[in-house]
């Protein structure tokens, strides 16, 4: 699904990412951790597309093309879905009607028939429907904003997701209701990178792979049992246990 093959990102002339190597198969759930300014909204931005990332070398290729130099939109279009770790409030638009338009941009669905789509949506993932008739993000706590980017996630079913730490600023009660929505949309087939900081959120997840970003590289990649090295010992502990792929 996604092949990312030695990337080099640099921004504003310095080289952020320094030989990234990934691959997700399709419906795999990956997770990246690592420390702060590590790179990895870096790398969850450039494989979206954003125009500030320059790839300097390497590329990815997702669903068997190369996207390395494809218009962010036209990624989305193509199901790449990114949630970013700091929404933009929107004054004066409801929820719903963004729901809708995104449903309309992304999908070709007209309305009514988003307005069917959104409303069962809400009620298969347990959500309070007052959500809808709120402006976007307007005065949203962390976890309302985090359970609107995962609603919005499910309406799109993205062939890919990208999540960049959904599980920052959040309640443990949200917490459960995003790891909820992750779950089931890995179940239903979506491949999904999830990006976090803390372990916390992958009780309620069965990825399939881990990797550790440090400095622009990776530098361990294995299974979930990574995740309780770095619990317990910290990053540092990870590049000293030599799990170091290529
Ligand atoms: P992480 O998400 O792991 O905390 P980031 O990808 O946000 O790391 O940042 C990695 C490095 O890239 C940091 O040193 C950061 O300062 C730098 N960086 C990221 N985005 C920008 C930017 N827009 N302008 C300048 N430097 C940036
Ligand atoms: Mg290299
Ligand atoms: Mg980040």
């Amino acid at each position: 699904m996604l092949k990312v093959e030695d990337l080099h990102v640099k921004v504003m002339d310095k080289e952020i990412l320094r030989g990234i190597t990934l691959s997700i198969g399709e419906g795999e759930l990956h997770v990246v951790m690592g420390p702060n300014g590590s790179g990895k909204s870096t790398l969850a931005l450039t494989i979206a597309g954003h125009p500030r990332y320059k790839v300097s070398s390497g590329r990815i290729i997702f669903a068997g093309r190369d996207i390395t130099k494809m218009k962010p939109e036209e990624r989305a279009r193509n199901g790449i879905f990114l949630s970013f770790q700091h929404p933009v409030e929107v004054e004066g638009v409801k929820v719903l009607q963004f729901l809708q338009r995104v449903l309309k941009n992304l999908r070709g669905v007209d309305e009514v028939e988003a307005y069917e789509i959104i409303f069962n949506a809400v009620e298969e993932l347990g959500f309070d429907s007052s959500i809808l008739s709120r402006e976007l993000n307007v005065g949203f706590s962390g976890g309302e904003r985090k359970k609107l980017e995962m609603l919005q996630a499910y309406l799109v079913r993205p062939k890919l997701l990208i999540l960049d730490e959904p599980d920052s600023g959040v309640d443990v009660d949200s917490l459960k209701v995003i790891a909820g929505v992750i779950a089931k949309l890995h179940s239903e087939g979506t491949a999904i990178l999830l990006i976090t900081h803390y372990g916390r959120i992958l009780e309620y997840l069965n990825p399939q792979r881990v990797h550790v970003l440090k400095e622009g590289k990776l530098v361990a990649s294995g299974g979930v049992e990574l995740v309780k090295l770095i619990e317990e010992k910290g990053f540092a502990a990870v590049e000293e246990n030599g799990t170091a792929v290529k």
